[in-house]
């Protein structure tokens, strides 16, 4: 069994797809951030794993032992991934939404959660209760560090927690991460990262950030899907009522009580998904030693898109804020008088090319930026080449000289709220 990463970008599958024509294409996927296609160590590393699955922590046979070491060796390379703190728990969790809903269970009562109202609804929705302050996103980085401040001061006494994405999957733009997590220490808050877009594009560093808890998923990590992980503090996931009860994460029951272990296992009740885990940890470990083509990879092909599609007429980028910062390769778009469903429609059926149209899930962001329309979306990713951003600026610009203006559905391509 190779447990060893082999350090390298693999190239990731390019799948021909059908056109409406019945030619075939490469596929373009330029929907990175949905999913992003599996690396090629981490296809390997399930193909080898696959034969040696079983339940872990629970046999003495050959598999089992195999597992086990297997998913708790991947613990380490989360804490790795993300600079943890010695002490910090890695719970694995199906996904960003499952990781950030243990977190909300996990809070002590009464914690008072300030967020930005255009968070993604998998960081939005799952704090509830008069607790919770949902600020107005403002339109500049430095608007948004104040507006932070400002909630917080609000807060009655007691726990508090800001959560906050660390990537928009709308806009691609970077959040203030450090300078917010710093504005929450000064106010004795704890902070929570959605790093579910930021995690496949940038190090993250628990420690520099000084953030106390990060979400990310698998399937977005370039492995596959069904598992991701929470990782931060231990000492409010200890105290917390089990997320899901059940084997696994008892360490003794008697006909008149249950002994809940106060690790890890202890919100993971249930057969894990090991080969997920596998393949996570070892997607990380590719990206944690490539970080620097990495990123020099989206970084170019983001500004030859970003170029391609300021040529376009009509098309307006959506923007969280005005200030330019870092942002990762993702860019949501509206273009004037087209109706986003149906473009995507038409970039796939007739160019082969994957984007995404919709609200994508988040759906007070997308209202506000896209001006109640619904929006596109093209998420870069390793898997994209130049021919895929060249392909998409050339098929808006073949479809939008057609001069017909389409709409789908809806009559004016607006979306009820
Ligand atoms: N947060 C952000 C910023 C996302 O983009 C997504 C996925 N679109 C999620 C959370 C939820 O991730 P998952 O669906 O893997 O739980």
């Amino acid at each position: 069994l190779a447990l060893d990463p082999v350090v390298s970008v693999p190239a990731t599958l390019n799948a021909e797809v059908p056109l409406v024509t019945g030619e075939t294409v490469e596929y373009a996927n330029l929907d990175h951030a949905a999913s992003a296609p599996c690396l090629g160590a981490a296809r390997q590393a399930v193909d080898e794993f696959l034969p040696w699955y079983a339940s872990v922590h629970r046999g003495a046979g050959f598999a089992s032992q195999v597992s086990t070491k297997v998913y708790e060796r991947t613990r380490d390379v989360l804490r790795r991934f993300v600079d943890a703190r010695r002490g910090d728990s890695v719970v694995f969790t199906r996904n960003t939404t499952d990781a950030l809903n243990l977190l909300a269970r996990g809070v002590p009562r009464h914690t008072s959660v300030v967020l930005f109202d255009t968070e993604h609804h998998a960081a939005l929705l799952p704090w509830r209760g008069p607790d919770v302050r949902r600020i107005p996103t403002p339109r500049t980085r430095f608007a948004a560090v104040s507006a932070v401040e400002e909630a917080l001061a609000g807060c009655p006494e007691g726990p508090r927690l800001v959560v906050l994405t660390g990537a928009s999957n709308v806009t691609g733009e970077l959040l203030p991460v450090a300078e917010i997590a710093a504005v929450a220490r000064r106010h004795g808050a704890r902070v929570a990262l959605d790093a579910a877009q930021l995690a496949p594009h940038r190090a993250i560093s628990l420690r520099e950030l000084d953030v106390d808890y990060v979400a990310l998923s698998g399937h977005k990590l370039y492995a596959p899907f069904g598992a991701g992980a929470l990782i931060g503090r231990s000492d409010w996931l200890r105290a917390a009522p089990p997320y899901l009860a059940g084997g696994g994460a008892t360490k003794l029951v008697t006909s008149r009580e249950v002994v809940w272990n106060t690790g890890p296992e202890r919100h993971e009740a249930g057969s894990p998904n090991t080969v997920g885990v596998h393949a996570l940890g070892v997607a990380c470990e590719q990206l944690a030693a490539n970080w620097g083509p990495v990123v020099a990879h989206e970084e170019d092909l983001l500004a030859r898109l970003r170029r391609g599609l300021a040529a376009v007429p009509g098309l307006s980028e959506l923007r969280l804020f005005d200030d330019e910062g870092d942002r990762v390769g993702t860019i949501g778009f509206t273009i004037d008088g087209y109706e986003a469903g149906w473009l995507a429609a038409v970039l796939s059926a007739e160019y082969g090319i994957g984007v995404r149209d919709g609200a994508f899930c988040a759906h007070i962001a997308t209202r506000r930026l896209a001006h109640g329309q619904q929006a596109l979306r093209a998420s870069l990713g390793l898997g994209t080449t130049v021919a895929h951003v060249d392909r998409l600026v050339l098929a808006l610009r073949q479809v939008l000289a057609r001069g017909a203006r389409w709409t789908y559905g809806k009559p004016d391509g607006r979306w009820a709220p």
